[in-house]
């Protein structure tokens, strides 16, 4: 007895376009999500600004194999295409010259090939680096605030296996509304975590607070880390393997903290991006007032984002003034307005910004990439090959591992 061919538990990126392409190809699914609404990571609010606000992904990466682009091309959307060169950067309370920025950006390029042409065993990203100001400006980009870890923490062969995300576009309306607009014409259970799938039977029962739903297959698009604490319980046990890869794939961290500035504009432009480098590594990068918005939008990454998220809302909006008045003078303080910090970590049902995987432990992805006794298939951010971490790529997961299901129905 089955209700349905396919449940797909998770109602983000990669499951709606999981459930999209099961309904496409005519088998009947159920989609299941803990949240009271669509879109996961993917999460566009005007609540705090007055202006959509990406609570979640913003950067339409890759456009040129990002599914979303076209889509918000087709749509109208104002779209920016953001080069993500670093136009300010500050050492501490010091702006760099010019030599200094010109610097960093060598750096940035010496690093890049370092890390392409790294033989051998894996290794933890800080073994390439030397111990320059430049040379950690250029990490700290592409570590804490782009990977979301810090380098200490980064696999390189899981670094080289991500492809470079260029072209980046951001679009005014938001990248969670994109979504939301993708998933609008999927029937989505809300608010229905999944707490248990038994594969014991000869299909799944997905166990949920308001009852089970008895399928073929089951599609899991929770983070791993969601997995690793058990949010959802498999029955029998899944194998050991499994259990690892949740573990060897803990998520990274990137925190925003936007803040309204009224009355001035501190010489900078719209798209503006500035970084500040710091003591202990408590870096601090701004994307300056997008889309001329009146919002300069901090945002700080890896081991820190965390400490940020226990330290509470307050501490860091604090954090996020102070530094504005560092680089500008103390009557900066009058221009910045409200504030806000987004709290991945807190989720119950996300926790935390992204996966990444522990030096030497790159072979998690493929692991779970194997779908367990061909009934129990895993998709997501975690599992887009070169697009991971990126809302596109958990779509591209999504439509991929639906098509396995496909197939494996059809057998
Ligand atoms: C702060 C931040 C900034 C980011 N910036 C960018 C960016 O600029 N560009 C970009 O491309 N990407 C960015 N990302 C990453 C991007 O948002 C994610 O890669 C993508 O949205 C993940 O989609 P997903 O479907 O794999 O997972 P999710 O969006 O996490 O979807 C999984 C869903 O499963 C649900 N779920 C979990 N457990 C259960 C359960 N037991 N029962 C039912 N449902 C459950 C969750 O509630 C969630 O809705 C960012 C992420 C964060 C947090």
């Amino acid at each position: 007895m089955k209700d349905v061919d396919v449940v797909i538990i998770g109602a983000g990126s990669a499951g709606l376009a999981a459930a999209k392409t099961v309904r496409q190809a005519g088998l009947t699914f159920k989609l299941v999500e803990a949240m009271d609404r669509i879109g996961g990571r993917a999460w566009t609010s005007s609540e705090h600004f007055g202006v959509p606000f990406d609570i979640g992904c913003a950067w339409l990466h890759a456009g040129d194999r990002n599914p979303y682009f076209p889509e918000a091309q087709a749509a109208g959307w104002t779209m920016y295409h953001h080069d993500m060169e670093l136009d300010h950067l500050y050492l501490r309370h010091q702006k760099a010259d010019d030599i200094a920025l010109a610097e960093m950006r060598r750096a940035d390029v010496a690093l890049r090939v370092l890390l392409e042409s790294h033989k051998g065993e894996d290794d933890r990203l800080s073994s390439l680096l030397s111990g320059s100001h430049a040379m950690r400006a250029a990490t700290t980009f592409i570590g804490p605030m782009d990977f979301g870890r810090d380098d200490d923490e980064i696999s390189i062969a899981d670094f080289n296996a991500a492809a470079d995300l260029e072209p980046n576009y951001f679009t005014k309306e938001g990248f969670g509304a994109l979504v939301a607009r993708f998933g609008g014409d999927v029937e989505v259970e809300l608010s229905t975590p999944v707490r248990k799938i038994r594969w014991d039977g000869p299909g799944v029962a997905c166990e949920t607070d308001r009852g089970t739903i008895r399928a073929s297959v089951v599609i899991v698009t929770a983070s791993p880390a969601v997995l690793a604490f058990e949010e959802i319980k498999f029955f029998p046990d899944i194998p050991d393997s499994y259990v690892e890869a949740f573990f060897d794939l803990p998520m990274g961290m990137l925190t925003k903290i936007p803040v309204a500035i009224k009355g001035g504009r501190f010489d900078l432009k719209p798209f503006d991006d500035l970084l500040i480098e710091r003591h202990a590594r408590h870096d601090l990068y701004f994307l300056c007032f997008p889309f001329d918005l009146d919002l300069m939008v901090g945002f700080v990454g890896g081991a820190f984002a965390w400490e940020m998220s226990a330290a509470g809302e307050a501490a860091g909006v604090d954090f996020v003034t102070d530094r504005i008045c560092d680089m500008f003078g103390n009557d900066a303080r009058k221009h910045v307005g409200r504030a806000m910090m987004t709290d991945w970590g807190a989720e119950r049902f996300v926790r935390g910004a992204y996966a990444a995987a522990r030096p030497g432990k790159v072979g998690a992805r493929a692991t779970l990439m194997r779908p367990v006794a061909d009934k129990i298939f895993f998709a997501g951010e975690a599992l887009a090959g070169p697009l991971i971490q990126t809302c596109g790529g958990a779509r591209l997961s999504g439509e991929a591992v639906a098509r396995d299901v496909i197939k494996e129905l059809a057998a």
